[in-house]
């Protein structure tokens, strides 16, 4: 009586309650699929380290005893879909019953779904025991009413016994510190030297490109920094937790040329192919400011990314999955422009936070949603193939946390049930918290001339063009009460948007 157990690239959670036992009946499946690297055009590292650390985690269950049966991208068996390679499998070792962890993406989710009503074994769906939420919890939660992070965050706080004393009230006395946390970066304190490891890949990548697989991006494949481990991980874990999360709080938000990472944790693939689980990062930081390493602003600031936001936004994504990916409240349609795959744009606040992500297939949170989100949005880039260019450029991307972000948060593509305002800013914001305008070729100060900074004028008429829908918005108000004051400006400031969106190749 073998039992297949099926575990997919992000499913590398070695503490689940099915690697408990070593049980000889039991084969543990895992396979590398053009099925998994071409449903987008994927970053080459994004390819790289999630298979590199697929082969180290069935590496890990075989040293514990376990039989592990990988199929690998170049493996002349391998049929490159998952189905194929099932249906293979069972034959191969005469499977009688069937067990797969409940995937994060609907797309998955589905397909193993109406494959399983296939089958003549029985079949069982087990939890990933990663989160902290069960896919349904926050939909419960809100009912009818409206989705609202604060609300849902402090009920988390409370539910998990996070950062609150025996009475459910919040340590330090306010559940959010957020408004100290938005401070821009002039070089001070220095960012801390990145002590990832880095491994060589090149024999790996060299397979995946026999194997065909198309990808873009810097492949880094001779020093790939992210962990293929959990050990590497969790070392991982305590440098940020030690050098950077000090520090995190209070420059969340800025954003700096030279400085890529900042205070960032970088720890979104360790935690997103389930090598680390939300509760111990959570752990982490609460244990150093129980000790006195980190201040209360720091540590609830990174707590509320992880126990609040990433936990939010999966309840939503099942919450209006399928068919979310298709939402285009504002019906944008303007094609992806080419220098989203160079980088090669004379926006300096573009073209930093692009090459960084063509780099390195992470950028951080304000440039993807202040800096890329920003820009497509005022310039009314299609939210689809925006969304598949965030799902294919960046390292944590799964559609579960991307989808909600990019078209949710960043594009405000289901007309405003994630984001309670469009997150949009002129080039004040992005002079405020970075040092971008100051190396820029247009001028942060000018609205209407040929060389005045792009945001200015795209930013007055995106309010001007969704007066419709965005008027009656309590919290834009006062943005409309100031463009009401902008408007004898406002033919050249929209000639100025009209002359942009034609010309967004050359910008
Ligand atoms: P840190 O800044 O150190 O934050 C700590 C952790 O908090 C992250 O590792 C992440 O797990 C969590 N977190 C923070 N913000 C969010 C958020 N909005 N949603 C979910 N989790 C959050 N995150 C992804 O993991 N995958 C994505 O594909 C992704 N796409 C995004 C697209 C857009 C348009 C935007 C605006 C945000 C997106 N995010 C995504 C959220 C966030 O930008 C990344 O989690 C973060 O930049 C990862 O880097 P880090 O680990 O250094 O994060």
């Amino acid at each position: 009586m073998t039992t297949l157990r099926l575990l997919l690239g992000d499913q590398l959670h070695d503490g689940h309650s099915w690697f408990a036992d070593v049980d000889d009946r039991v084969v543990y499946v895992m396979m590398e699929m053009r099925q998994e690297t071409d449903y987008v055009l994927h970053h080459a590292q994004k390819v790289i380290a999630v298979f590199a650390a697929m082969r180290a985690f069935a590496d890990r269950l075989r040293a514990r005893g376990h039989r592990v049966h990988y199929l690998r991208i170049g493996d002349r068996r391998n049929t490159q879909d998952l189905e194929g390679n099932l249906r293979a499998l069972f034959a191969f070792h005469l499977a009688r019953r069937f067990e797969y962890q409940a995937p994060d993406e609907w797309r998955l989710d589905d397909q193993l779904d109406r494959f399983a009503r296939t089958l003549p074994i029985p079949v069982q769906r087990v939890d990933t025991e990663h989160f902290l939420c069960a896919r349904e919890d926050a939909q419960t939660f809100f009912g009818e009413g409206r989705w609202l992070l604060e609300r849902f965050y402090r009920w988390m706080r409370q539910r998990h016994r996070v950062l609150v004393d025996a009475r459910g009230r919040p340590v330090g006395g306010r559940w959010n510190y957020d408004e100290e946390n938005r401070s821009a970066w002039k070089g001070v304190p220095p960012e801390p030297p990145d002590a990832r490891v880095r491994h060589d890949h090149t024999a790996l990548w060299q397979e995946i490109r026999a194997a065909g697989v198309r990808t873009f991006g810097e492949p880094c494949a001779a020093r790939l920094p992210w962990p293929r481990d959990r050990d590497e991980a969790l070392a991982d874990l305590r440098d940020f937790v030690a050098n950077r999360l000090p520090f995190f709080g209070t420059f969340q938000d800025a954003m700096h040329g030279d400085a890529t990472r900042l205070f960032h944790s970088l720890l979104s693939f360790a935690l997103n192919v389930k090598l680390l689980s939300p509760r111990e990062v959570i752990d982490a930081a609460v244990q150093a400011f129980a000790d006195g390493r980190v201040g209360i602003a720091a540590c609830e600031g990174f707590v509320r990314q992880i126990l609040g936001w990433r936990e939010y936004v999966r309840g939503y994504y099942w919450s209006v999955m399928p068919g979310y990916a298709d939402r285009n409240a504002f019906g944008h349609a303007t094609p992806l422009p080419a220098w989203f795959w160079t980088g090669d744009t004379r926006m300096q606040c573009l073209r930093s936070s692009l090459r960084q992500s063509l780099d390195h297939a992470h950028a951080h949170h304000i440039q993807r949603l202040m800096v890329i989100g920003n820009f497509a949005l005022l310039a009314g880039i299609d939210p689809h193939a925006l969304h598949q260019w965030y799902l294919g450029v960046y390292i944590d991307a799964f559609e579960w946390v991307e989808l909600p972000n990019t078209l949710g948060l960043s594009q405000y593509a289901d007309g405003g049930r994630l984001a309670s305002k469009p997150y949009v800013s002129s080039s004040g914001y992005m002079h405020r918290m970075s040092d971008y305008c100051g190396r820029c070729a247009y001028d942060r100060r000018k609205h209407s001339t040929a060389d005045a900074c792009p945001f200015n004028a795209l930013y007055w008429d995106f309010f001007a063009r969704h007066r419709a829908a965005l008027a009656a918005n309590p919290r834009l108000r006062p943005t409309y009460r100031q463009l009401d004051h902008k408007q004898p400006d406002m033919p050249a400031i929209r000639a100025r948007a009209a002359d942009l969106v034609a010309r967004l190749e050359d910008l």
